[in-house]
Parts: structure tokens; C-alpha cells; sequence
């Protein structure tokens, strides 16, 4: 980063999101001079934020935590693409290629679980980025994160697409030890076309796979989240029963799934990529996705499908993943 000294944040200590936020509606992408870019292409905004952990509403969760705003994982039906808009960015490819990294996350929650009022409710790790996408590799931030909720004995929970999260074996054994930990995987399908094309930034579902089959043979809880299924691409029983197949094989301890959610903005960069590469699914999506959901008997055959498939395939005892999926329209706060 540049010196204090003449930046184009004056504060040392380092912008908020809000100073940041400002700069770029002053001048574009372009006003971040200060922003690192990396072999990946991606830029990289070092941010200070006043903290950690966001109050959570109507989830499985009390707390939400994101090391970082913006993925590299590029998954186009990603409901956290919103978000970016509240930094005057577009929720296209500056999502994926502009990313913020909370440097002092850490200080900011070994702050929060300090106080006396802390009441160790379960903390979700990766609510609105992906905790382990590539540049968690160099800041560690969500490692740090892990340690400081164990120290202080929180429970916690994980939802990421990072095969690089087995370098963390040993902070989620001593988590689970301390407190209670669950890791989520997303693997919404195993079909190759459908993972190139709609999460063209992520390890292969198989290396993912394998990634939960560490963890599992580690001893940590190890679920796999089918999430999304998306209309026309992945809601086939064929595609399904390959995915389940695929993640017994793992032996996740736990499948969920639930169907895309496509608010508004995510919506508009969907039906661009629709139109890019599936023309044909575009009349059949602008039908069902007059809302930001399908209508609610098109979510329950597909939820049928996929809980019958998984019966067959897992067996009749496998358990669901309660309570997950996209957060409604109203839980901003908690994502960002
Ligand atoms: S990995 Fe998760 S946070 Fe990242 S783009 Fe994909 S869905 Fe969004």
C-alpha cells in the first residue's frame, strides 16, 4: 500500500468501507490507488472495519462474519453479488474482481468476545463471501477468526467452496473441542458443463469432495450443501442423483439443498449470462422469475425430487441441513 503519507486515504489506520465507497463514486474503480492486483487479475482493497460480527435474523445462526466483500469464486447466481452495489459498485464482474479484505477483522472481534455481554451464540463463517476463496491463502484472516471464537469458546459454522480450508484441520478440531463446529461444502452439482460455466472461479466439485472427505476422516462435522439448484441446469433428477452419488461417496454427514433465489440486481446479471450462454433458458426463467423466487409449487416439486433421490441414494435416515438457503430480502445487515 501506499504511505499514509500523500494517500488516498489520509487516516493511517486505514479506510472504512464508507471511505472506500466514496472514493470509487468519485472515480470509479479507478480512485482505488491504493488497491493491491494480483496474478489472479482480481484487485485488492485493504479496508478497516469497526467490526466483526453482524446480528443475524431469521437463520440458523445468531452472528455472521466475513473476512472479505466480493468473491473470486465468480458464481453467477451468487445472492451476495448485491451487496457490492452498496459500495457503488456493479454487482457483474466487480463482484468477483474487486475484492475487500477486512484487515483487522481479527482485533475487531477479539474486541467483541471480550466484552462480558458476549454470550457465545454460533457464530457463520462465510455468509456473504467465501472464507476460503484464493487470497484467504496470504491473509489468514479467517484462520485467525477461528482461533479467536475457539479462545473464547463460541460455537461456529462454515459455508465455503474452498478446498483450502483442509490447511485448517487443526483450528476446526480444536474448535469442535472448545465449542461446537459445522462445515458446510456447497456443491450444488457435479455435472463439469454446469460447474464451468456457473462457478468459473472455484476448485472442481470433485476436488471439493475430497476436501470434505478430509475433514470428515479429521473428525470435524462435515455437511454438503446442494445450494443452489438452478432451473433448466442442475434441477434434473439425473443431475441430482449423480451430485448425491458423488457426495456419498464422501461421506458428508449431512445434504441439503434449496432452489436459486434471484433478487434484483443478482436477477439482471443472471439473465446477462442467460442470454450469453443459454438463449434458450431466457423466455423459460423471465416466466418463472417474476419474483425473486419460482413460484412456490415449482420449489416443491424440485424440493420433492431431491428428497426422494436422496432417500434412495443416501438412504431413508440421511439427514437435511436444516434452515439453509439465501437470506430474505431484509437480512442485508447481517450479510454485508
Ligand atoms: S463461492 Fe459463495 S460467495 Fe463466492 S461467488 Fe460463489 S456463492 Fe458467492
Amino acid at each position: 500500500m501506499a504511505s499514509a503519507q500523500g494517500s488516498l486515504f489520509p487516516d493511517a489506520s486505514g479506510p472504512s468501507l464508507r471511505d472506500v465507497a466514496d472514493a470509487i463514486r468519485l472515480a470509479g474503480i479507478d480512485g482505488l490507488t491504493e488497491a493491491h492486483r494480483r496474478s489472479d487479475q482480481a484487485k485488492y482493497q485493504e479496508v478497516h472495519v469497526k467490526s466483526a460480527l453482524n446480528r443475524a435474523q431469521g437463520m440458523p445462526f445468531k452472528w455472521a462474519l466475513n473476512p472479505y466483500r466480493g468473491c473470486t469464486h465468480a458464481c453467477e447466481y451468487c445472492y451476495a453479488r448485491k451487496y457490492q452495489q452498496h459500495l457503488e459498485l456493479d454487482a457483474g464482474d466487480q463482484f468477483s474482481s474487486v475484492i475487500f479484505v477486512k484487515t483487522n477483522l481479527p482485533q475487531a472481534l477479539a474486541r467483541e468476545v471480550r466484552k462480558a455481554s458476549w454470550a457465545r451464540e454460533t457464530v457463520a463463517i462465510g455468509t456473504a463471501t467465501d472464507p476460503y476463496q484464493p487470497i484467504e491463502g496470504h491473509y489468514k484472516l479467517t484462520r485467525q477468526a477461528i482461533e479467536i471464537l475457539t479462545n473464547a469458546k463460541t460455537p461456529l459454522s462454515i459455508v465455503t467452496k474452498g478446498p483450502m480450508i483442509v490447511r485448517d484441520a487443526d483450528v476446526l478440531a480444536a474448535s469442535r473441542d472448545a465449542a461446537g463446529c459445522a462445515v458446510h461444502m456447497s456443491v450444488p452439482c457435479v455435472d463439469e458443463e454446469a460447474w464451468a460455466k456457473l462457478e468459473p472461479g472455484t476448485a472442481s466439485p470433485a476436488q471439493r469432495l475430497r476436501a470434505v472427505r478430509y475433514l470428515v476422516d479429521a473428525g470435524i462435522d462435515t455437511s454438503v450443501l446442494m445450494m443452489p439448484l438452478v432451473p433448466g441446469l442442475t434441477t434434473s433428477r439425473s443431475k441430482i442423483e449423480e451430485t448425491l452419488l458423488a457426495i456419498r461417496g464422501s461421506g458428508a454427514r449431512a445434504v441439503g439443498a434449496n432452489v436459486a433465489r434471484l433478487d434484483p440486481a443478482v436477477r439482471e446479471h443472471f439473465f446477462r449470462f442467460l442470454q450469453r450462454e443459454y438463449p434458450a433458458l431466457l423466455p423459460g426463467y423471465e416466466r418463472l422469475y417474476v419474483k425473486t423466487s419460482p413460484p412456490r409449487d415449482y420449489v416443491d416439486a424440485i424440493k420433492a425430487t431431491f428428497a426422494d433421490t436422496r432417500a434412495r441414494v443416501i438412504g431413508p435416515g440421511a439427514r437435511a441441513v436444516p434452515g439453509f438457503g439465501p437470506p430474505s430480502a431484509d437480512a442485508t445487515k447481517t450479510y454485508s
